[in-house]
Order: C-alpha cells, then structure tokens, then sequence
C-alpha cells in the first residue's frame, strides 16, 4: 500500500468544497474610492466592507501615515521586546486604554492573534507541574473562527453554548469541578450584526468566578458614547469586563488589533502570549494612522449617526419589501438564503447589477444558513441604499419569507464570490 500523499489529500479536500458550491474565489480589486471598487474592468458599488465609519481612506489618516513612513521608515523591523516600540505604538496603546476606558491596552499586529495571544496567556497550562489543571473555555456557538482555535490551541476544554443563550452559558460554568473558566464572547457577532446578552454574561460570570471576555471588533467606533464600543453601550467597565479585544482593521480602517484591561492583565499577556512575543510589530505608520482614526472616531459622531440612519432606511425598506433579514440593529445586515448555492447566485446577480454583496457560506456560518452579509457604511449615500434595495427586490422570487425554491446546478467554472 502506498502512504498517502499530502497534496493529494488536499487536492480531494478542494474538490470536495468545489462540489458543495464552498469555493472561495479572490478577486483582485484595481481600485479602491471609499465605497467603489474597480474590478474586472467594472465598478462596482461595495456593500461587504468593514470600514464602517469611513476612514479608512480618511485624508487625515493618509497624512499621518505617510509622515511617519517618511520619518521612520516602512516596516518597524523587529518584535517590539526586542528592539523596543516606536512612540507611534505607545501614543495609539495610551489612546486606545483612554477611549475604551482602560487601564492599559496591548497592540498586536493582527485580531486573530490577539485572540490566540491572550488565550494562550490566560488558559495554557504551561511547564508540567508548574500550574494548575487545564482551565475550561466556555463559548457562544457563533464566535469568530479565532477565539475557537485560541481555546483549541491553548489545550483548554471548550464548551460551546447555543447563540446569545446566557442560561446555557450559566450551567455549563456551574458544572465545572474546581476549574478556572473563561467566557468569551464576541459583543457584535459578525455574522449575523446581532449583539451578545452583555450584561447577564457579565452576571453570571460574576457568579460562577469566571472571566469575561469580549471580542469587539464589530462594536469599537460604532457602539457606545464616543464610539467606545459594546461594553461602554451596555454599561460594563473592565471590572465587569476584564479581558477587551478588538481590532484595528473594521470601523477604524486601519490594520492590527488590541488587547485592553488592567495593567496586571495586560502585563501577564505581553510576558506570556506567544503571538505578542515572537511577531514583528506592526509597521508604526500604521500606529501614527490609527491614533488618528481613533481621534476622528471619538470625535465625529455624525459618522455613527449617519450608520445608523442609513442602517433604519434599510431595514424600513427590507421589511416592506418582506425580505428575510436577521434581526440587528448593527452595521452587519445580513439576509438568510439557505444553501450554498443560492447565495451565490444571489450574489452573483447583484454584481451583474453593479453590486457587490459577500456570499457567507459554511464553514464560516452554520450548515444550511448560507447568506448574503451585507454591510454598511458611513460612506454610502441614501440613493445608494435605495439601489441596493432595488436590486434585492428583483431578486425576490428567490428569498422571500416563503424560502428559495431550489436552484438548478450551476455550471462548472462560474465565478464564485469569495466569502469572508
Ligand atoms: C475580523 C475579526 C477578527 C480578526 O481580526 P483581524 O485583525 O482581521 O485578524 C477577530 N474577531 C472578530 C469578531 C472579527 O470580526
């Protein structure tokens, strides 16, 4: 018997996606003008994005990026404990622990590694006999990818309750013997722009001795006062909250990612997170940008105002239009289509209508919940809304209330929109 080969194996594995319709296709986008997109030759109107509030292109940002790459140079050539962190990573760490009103902020260079980081450093077991047992990790169903393979990872127990259920999150803590257990949560979920029951997972780890954590890569910049995120919507200070991540690559149209909390926190993850320790800092221009996205963020509440304006004249017309759209009040508004193939055939006649709509397919979202994600943004117009609407419209047939009907094969080689 010959042992079987590697690349085969996979080559098994990506014809078997391609044949549930799982494809992912990478599109290459020539240009890029706040929420237009050229690609193929076409422009495309972009409702996929998560530069919620608009700055991404920020002229502000773009200064303050090119003044300091100027300065300093591009890349910021080491890990940060070995050559030392430049002054744009310590005024954007200072920046973020005021905003978020903690007492400190760690910046890692991306937010999947910030989750594998602070896992790591509260839920790893560490050298044999060195520390106690393994520690149990219990999680909302629909958490982001990365703090399911943080947990993983970590070698901690995973337990995963069903969406947004704080009952289920209550007994699975309660069922533990003497373990120390984490609960973490994402607090806008980014598939479904839903928010997590904040304060009685706050309640209920008090409670059980556990400790919460909150992924808020979806609410930093769009939720709270100032735009301080879940947490500071929902009241819960870093007593309450103590473990807050959140990125820098969504509403703040940056790039990298934060670990905020005490400073005893805080301290522990840089000596202990292997994703802080043994990765490049993130180049500082993008620091000197993001200080200045936080600044425009905080600032500048009509960019929050007009979100959520442009987010009630969607679902004002989605509803009379009797589309089957998830409940949220969030920028992330995503419409259920069932399988696979029908989201991307709803997709794909979007862009032929000058849209484009990302097609989330399984494994990123559940079996049988494949969806369009639409996502707005500050930068979109209200006639633009009203487009998108449109379009939805003509496609009704296929998604209203009463469910897709069920679609021919597609034919091989059709373009296939990429998924998150
Ligand atoms: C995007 C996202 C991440 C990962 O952040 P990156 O900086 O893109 O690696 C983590 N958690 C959630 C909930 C996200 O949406």
């Amino acid at each position: 018997m010959p042992r079987p080969d590697l690349l085969a194996r996979l080559a098994v594995q990506t014809a078997e996606r391609s044949q549930a319709h799982l494809l992912r296709r990478l599109r290459t986008v020539e240009r890029a003008d706040g929420p237009w997109l050229e690609t193929g030759g076409r422009r495309l109107l972009s409702f996929c994005s998560n530069d919620y509030l608009d700055l991404a292109g920020h002229p502000q940002l773009v200064a303050a990026f090119r003044r300091a790459a100027a300065d300093g140079g591009v890349g910021s050539t080491a890990a940060a404990l070995v050559c030392g962190q430049r002054a744009e990573h310590a005024a954007l760490e200072e920046a973020l622990a005021a905003w978020t009103g903690r007492e400190r902020a760690l910046l890692f260079s991306s937010g999947y590694m910030a989750n594998l980081g602070v896992m790591q450093a509260l839920l790893a077991q560490g050298e044999p006999g060195s520390r106690p047992g393994q520690a149990l990790c219990v999680q909302d169903k629909l958490n982001h990818a990365c703090l399911l393979d943080g947990a993983r990872l970590a070698g901690a127990e995973l337990r995963r309750y069903p969406h947004g259920d704080a009952a289920a999150a209550a007994r699975q803590l309660a069922s533990r013997a003497d373990a120390a257990a984490l609960l973490a949560t994402d607090g806008v979920f980014s598939m479904d722009g839903d928010l997590a029951p904040l304060p009685e997972l706050a309640a209920l780890c008090a409670r059980e001795g556990a400790t919460l954590m909150v992924d808020d890569a979806h609410g930093l910049g769009v939720l709270g006062g100032h735009g301080a995120g879940s947490l500071d919507a929902a009241g819960l200070g870093q007593r309450e909250v103590p473990v807050l991540m959140a990125t820098l690559g969504k509403a703040l149209g940056c790039y990298g990612a934060f670990v905020a909390g005490p400073a005893a926190l805080v301290e522990g993850v840089m000596q202990l997170a292997r994703p802080y320790i043994y990765t490049t800092a993130l180049p500082p221009a993008l620091a000197a940008a993001a200080v200045q996205a936080v600044r425009l963020a905080r600032e500048e509440s009509w960019r929050r105002e007009k979100l959520a304006a442009l987010v009630a004249r969607f679902r004002a017309g989605a509803a009379q239009l009797g589309l089957a759209l998830k409940p949220s009040s969030s920028a992330i508004q995503p419409l259920l289509l069932g399988s696979a193939q029908a989201a991307l055939e709803a997709a794909r006649q979007l862009e032929q209508a000058g849209l484009l709509v990302g097609a989330i397919r399984p494994p990123t979202v559940p079996a049988g919940s494949a969806r369009l994600r639409i996502t707005l943004s500050a930068a979109h117009e209200e006639a633009q809304v009203d487009r998108l609407l449109d379009a939805l419209a003509a496609l009704r047939p296929a998604h209203s209330r009463s469910g897709p009907p069920a679609e021919p094969e597609s034919p091989p080689g059709r373009a296939r929109i990429m998924a998150r």
